[in-house]
């Protein structure tokens, strides 16, 4: 399998996952023309795309679904409360690119199969994804307000997790944000924090139950990739235990991980 970030923030996320003829995009929030440049960036046709999955029906996740479903002819999936709420967001999108997808059910396309977890989040079905393929395993869990139970069982045992690392919780507390969208991000159904993301890292490199993480979704005014990565290993290093991290950041390609 091959892993690729192309694009990690509230600015906007994609991300690239390829297992032989099967090319999948995991949300598609920029512009088309953003993520038609980062796909050729990393040497992928856009028209190669077999299907854009969808975790959650924000602005950051959708917002270049629609047009590359249109201009590629590429099928979208989402489960039916998603497709629901994006309505608007992806506009019209013709029935037989209209994929439906039961969150806690495997589904496969080609020779992967897909697992879209549960994860608590102020959307209206969220979902995080593993994929499994030729032995491998890669999840991705960005965009939630804690670590549930559900989710790190999902996440164990995969040779690549992509791991939200959404802000410093000092650097939110301390900063402009109206005190609302500082509730919001640090409630339950918010993000998760640096903090947060180290404790989870912590038990799973424990385990010894993944290989590679990407911490992503960072944010730009409650972050800085430094300060991340910085919290996470400091974590980690203080129990002695051996671990392989990386940023996967807002505005460019992640190196291309394969498996
Ligand atoms: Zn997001
Ligand atoms: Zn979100």
């Amino acid at each position: 399998m091959k892993f690729c970030s192309l694009r990690s923030g509230s600015s906007g996320n994609a991300i690239y996952i390829n297992h032989k003829d099967v090319h999948i995009l995991v949300d598609a929030g920029l512009s088309g023309k953003t993520i038609e440049n980062a796909l050729r960036s990393i040497g992928v046709d856009p028209h190669s795309l077999s299907a854009i999955l969808i975790t959650h029906e924000h602005r950051d996740h959708i917002i270049g679904a629609g047009i590359l479903s249109r201009r590629y002819n590429i099928p979208i999936y989402a489960n039916k409360a998603t497709w629901e709420a994006m309505k608007r967001g992806i506009k019209e999108i013709k029935d037989d690119n209209r994929r439906y997808f039961a969150t806690g059910e495997i589904f496969e396309i080609g020779e992967v199969k897909i697992m879209p977890f549960k994860k608590p989040h102020d959307a209206a079905e969220p979902v995080g994804f593993s994929f499994k393929a030729g032995g491998k395993k890669v999840s991705i869990a960005t965009d939630l307000g804690y670590m549930t139970r559900g989710v790190a069982n999902n996440l164990m045992d995969s040779d690549i997790v992509l791991l939200e690392a959404n802000h410093d919780v000092q650097m939110l507390i301390n900063g402009s944000y109206p005190w609302p969208l500082k509730k919001r991000i640090l409630s339950d159904v918010g993000h998760l924090s640096n903090d947060a993301a180290g404790e989870t890292l912590l038990k799973l490199f424990k385990m010894k139950t993944i290989g590679m993480v990407f911490l992503g979704h960072l944010s730009k005014n409650n972050n800085r990739p430094e300060l991340a990565f910085y919290t996470v290993t400091s974590m980690l290093k203080k129990e002695g235990l051996k671990f392989n991290v990386k940023i996967a950041l807002r505005e460019i390609e992640s190196e291309i991980i394969e498996i």
